[in-house]
């Protein structure tokens, strides 16, 4: 464990992860492009690095904290030199792929690599509740790990760069998904004189029950097994079908259920109108190839 640490990249993420280290006790350089978001971390007792360079001498271990890999080409590319030896636990987003080839550039410049995929707002920095997909080399993470736990709870994926990010954009693609279907409902009940508040505890009691859900459907998934005893596509079309009308009639725009109403004709038209709709997993994937 370091108990010293540069944290470069200062929004509102990379300011609560300098907070949480500040508040471990450790001795924090910060440095970020727009030096005044700084000052706060400062009046706390972070040292305050002027150059990028300056920032990456002061610790071996550098927490990046940058709105994607481009912004941390932009800061360290020019100071590369200066790589040679570090620890980067990059915290910024980006795809699998650019965290790869992230990773790649990292080693030639001498620097190991550590991607993380940060699960928590930065109310949740400092908490052990909060939680953070890893990956890239093992070692490099055991050597690290006292450090992460300053941030959240960590989830070491595996080897490779590219996991962590995976990981990350897989739990996104869910929680802005169904967090835009809970947006689309409260419209739907607005427009029919049903507060948001009204409508809360059963938005709260399906999304809550979503778990049995899962439980049930996933060995059958696994099991390749779309038999449709318990639901079928073609039941799932007509539903849908009703949830479109409704929201026409109301007034409120159809544009997303109708994407998923069509996703359901896709999977009918394929021949699986009498399977379950777990059969959709294969239509997926397939339209993808
Ligand atoms: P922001 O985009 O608000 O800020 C990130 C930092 O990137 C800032 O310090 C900014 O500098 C810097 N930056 C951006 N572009 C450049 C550039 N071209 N050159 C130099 N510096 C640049 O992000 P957040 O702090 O909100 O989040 C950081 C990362 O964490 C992101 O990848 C985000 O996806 C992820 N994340 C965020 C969550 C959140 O709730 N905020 C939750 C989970 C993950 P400057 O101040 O000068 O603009």
């Amino acid at each position: 464990m370091s108990t010293s640490v540069t944290v470069i990249g200062l929004g509102p993420m990379g300011r609560a992860m300098a907070g949480a280290y500040l508040d471990a006790g450790y001795r924090v350089t910060v440095f970020n492009r727009t030096a005044s978001r700084a000052d706060e971390l400062v009046a706390r007792g972070a040292l305050r690095a002027t150059t990028v360079e300056e920032a990456l001498a002061a610790n071996e271990t550098v927490v990046l904290s940058l709105t994607d890999y481009a912004a941390m080409y932009a800061l360290l590319e020019p100071a590369a030199p200066a790589l040679r030896g570090r620890v980067l636990v990059n915290l910024s987003s980006d795809t699998p792929e650019r965290v790869r080839e992230g990773a790649a550039w990292a080693a030639k410049h001498g620097a190991r690599h550590l991607t993380g995929g940060v699960q928590t707002p930065p109310s949740g920095i400092g908490s052990p509740e909060g939680d953070t997909f890893y990956s890239g080399p093992r070692e490099v993470f055991e050597a690290c790990e006292d450090d992460l736990k300053v941030l959240t709870g960590t989830d070491y994926r595996g080897e490779d760069p590219g996991l962590a990010a995976l990981y990350y954009q897989l739990q996104m693609d869910l929680f802005w998904t169904a967090l835009t279907a809970w947006l689309h409902t409260l419209a739907l009940a607005d427009a029919n004189g049903i507060s948001p508040s009204q409508f809360a505890p059963y938005a709260a009691r399906t999304l809550g029950g979503m778990d049995q859900f899962l439980d049930f459907y996933t060995p059958r998934i696994e099991a390749g097994r779309h038999t449709g005893d318990v639901e079928r596509i073609s039941m799932a079309v007509a539903s849908m079908d009703h949830v479109v009308h409704t929201t026409r009639d109301s007034g409120v725009d159809p544009a997303l259920p109708a994407a998923v109403l069509e996703a359901f004709r896709r999977g009918a038209a394929a021949g699986y109108a009498e399977d379950s709709l777990t059969r959709l997993f294969e239509v997926f994937g397939r339209g993808a190839a």
